[in-house]
């Protein structure tokens, strides 16, 4: 499925300051020299990316995810930006967990 325009996504900041997308209950991680952003399970095979404009627009992407959503969401009011870091980082444990059992 590709998709084209603006798409609504949140900003997840980490502590390395790439920043975390949050899109459609997918994560996505930024490619550190482009501007591609990747499922942050592509180490486990998931093809799902986008790529960003300079205003922050998402322009195309693939979002065909070969898994499903992650196991939390950010609540819908969920403006606090230490709740998001426990999300992150339950995300990040279980993620880490996910791997090692696999
Ligand atoms: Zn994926």
């Amino acid at each position: 499925m590709n998709v084209t325009g603006n798409l609504t996504y949140e900003t997840i900041p980490t502590k390395k300051g790439n920043n975390l997308i949050m899109l459609k209950n997918y994560t996505f991680s930024k490619d550190s020299r482009t501007r591609n952003y990747y499922c942050s399970s592509k180490l486990k095979g998931c093809r799902a990316r986008f790529k960003m404009d300079e205003k922050g627009d998402i322009i195309h992407g693939d979002f065909t995810h070969t898994h499903d959503p992650p196991k939390y969401a950010i609540s819908s009011c969920g403006h606090y930006i230490k709740l998001k870091w426990c999300w992150w980082l339950l995300h990040c444990v279980v993620y880490t967990l996910e791997i090692y059992l696999s």
